[in-house]
């Protein structure tokens, strides 16, 4: 069998109404919401890497949501489209149909401004996922890097690892109020990094975190998650300084600071 197969599964995208149930201050930055509602039976998330589309209310407070085109999302016409951010399914319990969604309260933006008011009763639009990316399980390290938007993925990494895995995690956070109490089942090395007043689009403190690990025997995926220049950053370092195959690396822009551009 091919080593380190790792697989694509399409989902039939489904736009759901889903409806706020409880919300929980989990940190300073971090609010959890835990959504429910009969639409959202039948959701699957198969990976922690997976992103659902929210839609979140237009600036006259309505839910203008799309209706599934071929391939592009068309919106009603007159109306303001509700605006749309990726997030991850923290958690989805089948059995009490609830959907867990941590938010990163970074300040201004719809996402993060309906994060910060939300309230039992409220509806948001969520669409997908659209597919799941799932990592092979038989690397012989799984090393997870990333800012505050990618702690809800790293904490269902660690959540669904079998035992018998070994993780290492870093995870760079505002301050030290931002913890969370993570936990595996895997054999898990857990790094918190602080900021503590630095912007999290020009911190270093992953990269240099990176740069400090030591060699590990065997086979390693990298999976990373963060501003968007400091993730393809990163992956750079791991392919071309380290010379890891590109297969063994899954790094994404979870968000673009302000006035950048991408370049490649
Ligand atoms: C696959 C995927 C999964 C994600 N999962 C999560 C998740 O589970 N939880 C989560 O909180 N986020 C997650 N994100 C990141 C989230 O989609 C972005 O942070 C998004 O930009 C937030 O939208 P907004 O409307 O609040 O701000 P926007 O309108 O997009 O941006 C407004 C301003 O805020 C800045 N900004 C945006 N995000 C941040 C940030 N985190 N820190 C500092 N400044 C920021 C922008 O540069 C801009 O200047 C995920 C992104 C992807 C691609």
């Amino acid at each position: 069998m091919t080593r380190h197969a790792h697989q694509m599964q399409r989902h039939t995208v489904v736009l759901r109404q889903i409806e706020v149930l409880r919300v929980e201050r989990l940190s300073p930055y971090m609010q959890r919401i835990v959504f429910g509602g009969e639409a959202l039976r039948g959701f699957l998330s198969a990976s922690p890497d997976d992103h659902v589309k929210l839609f979140f209310p237009n600036d006259d407070g309505k839910l203008v949501l799309p209706t599934p085109g071929q391939g592009r999302l068309e919106f009603p016409e007159g109306e303001q489209p509700s605006p749309m951010r990726d997030y991850t399914p923290r958690r989805y319990d089948d059995e009490f149909n609830e959907l867990t969604v941590d938010f990163v309260l970074h300040g201004d933006g719809p996402a993060a401004t309906w994060a910060a008011q939300a309230q039992p009763g409220q509806h948001i639009g969520a669409g997908g996922p659209r597919g799941s990316f799932i990592v092979a399980n038989d690397f012989d390290h799984y090393v997870l890097v990333g800012d505050e938007t990618a702690l809800p993925a790293i904490g269902r990494w660690l959540d669904e690892m079998p035992y018998g895995m070994h993780a290492i995690a870093l995870v760079e956070i505002p301050g030290s109020a931002d913890r969370q109490a993570l936990s595996s089942r895997a054999d898990i090395e857990l790094t918190w990094f602080e900021r503590e007043g630095q912007d999290a689009a020009n911190s270093r403190l992953l990269e240099q975190a990176l740069e400090r690990l030591p060699q590990l025997p065997g086979d390693t995926f990298w999976w990373i998650a963060a501003e968007s220049g400091r993730a393809r950053r990163m992956r750079q370092y791991l392919t071309d300084e380290l010379g890891v195959p590109k297969e063994w690396v899954r790094a994404t822009g979870y968000w673009k600071a302000e006035g950048t551009v991408d370049e490649e």
